[in-house]
């Protein structure tokens, strides 16, 4: 076949490319750059620095929209006991979500010039540089957009006066997610649960790519089935 004598020029802008490799895309992605370099993505600029998004940005845009469904759900009527469950339960619906999202979507099998291109986009860069900061966190552009059918979902689900509470907990959870994310690769946690998820998100990025998708905790493998072996034990 003519795509497996394909090679990805990595001195040139990346995502166009990356569809060519075919079948061989689900390999190439999962053998990782180990460098904290930020590899060029598009030709145009606008577009490329909309793929560059530095880890801070996220609390900073998306706590004050956390902070505003909160309080619209406390303006609509909740008491404290009601607002504090609500986002709770956000909070908790995030975690199985970031669960089902990254084992179901992020790790979908592709082959096709379009899927490759778009897997690459969503979560192949991440496998193939994992080490990049500014393409770590979800771009806001990105975020905004899933964030339209995550809202008519709750609304849908729950009571109006509740809904917003959902929403601004699930962001919440979301933030904390990148957040925890990004420190995991670049921050140096020497022990405790940050210790132990760091080593286990490593383990899924260079060890078993199709076990350990949960980020923040391993709660949601636990109940799937999809620890990694060995990592119940306690880390060396
Ligand atoms: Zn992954
Ligand atoms: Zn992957
Ligand atoms: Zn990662």
């Amino acid at each position: 076949m003519v795509n497996q004598a394909f090679t990805v020029d990595l001195n040139k802008p990346l995502v166009f490319q990356v569809g060519h490799l075919g079948e061989a895309y689900e390999e190439w992605v999962h053998q990782p750059i180990v460098s904290k370099e930020t590899p060029r993505f598009f030709a145009n600029d606008i577009i490329e620095f909309l793929t560059r998004t530095a880890w801070w940005v996220i609390p900073l845009i998306w706590l004050p929209v956390v902070c505003w469904s909160v309080f619209s759900s406390a303006k609509i009527g909740l008491s404290p006991f009601q607002l504090a469950t609500t986002v709770v339960g956000g909070l908790f619906m995030w975690t199985l979500m970031e669960y089902s999202l990254h084992r179901f979507l992020f790790h979908i099998k592709t082959k096709s010039y379009w899927a490759n291109t778009l897997h690459y986009l969503i979560h192949g860069c991440h496998h193939k540089h994992p080490m990049d900061g500014l393409r770590l966190v979800f771009p806001p552009a990105a975020t905004l957009i899933l964030l339209v059918p995550f809202w008519n979902l709750i609304k849908f689900l729950a009571p109006a006066s509740y809904a917003p509470g959902v929403f601004g907990g699930g962001l919440l959870g979301y933030v904390m997610y990148d957040c925890t994310h990004y420190y995991l690769h670049h921050g140096k946690p020497l022990k405790g649960v940050s210790h132990d998820l760091k080593r286990y998100h490593m383990n899924h990025h260079f060890r078993i790519q199709n076990k350990g998708f949960g980020i923040t905790s391993t709660f949601w493998d636990r109940v799937f089935g999809t620890l990694p072996p060995h990592s119940s034990k306690k880390p060396s």
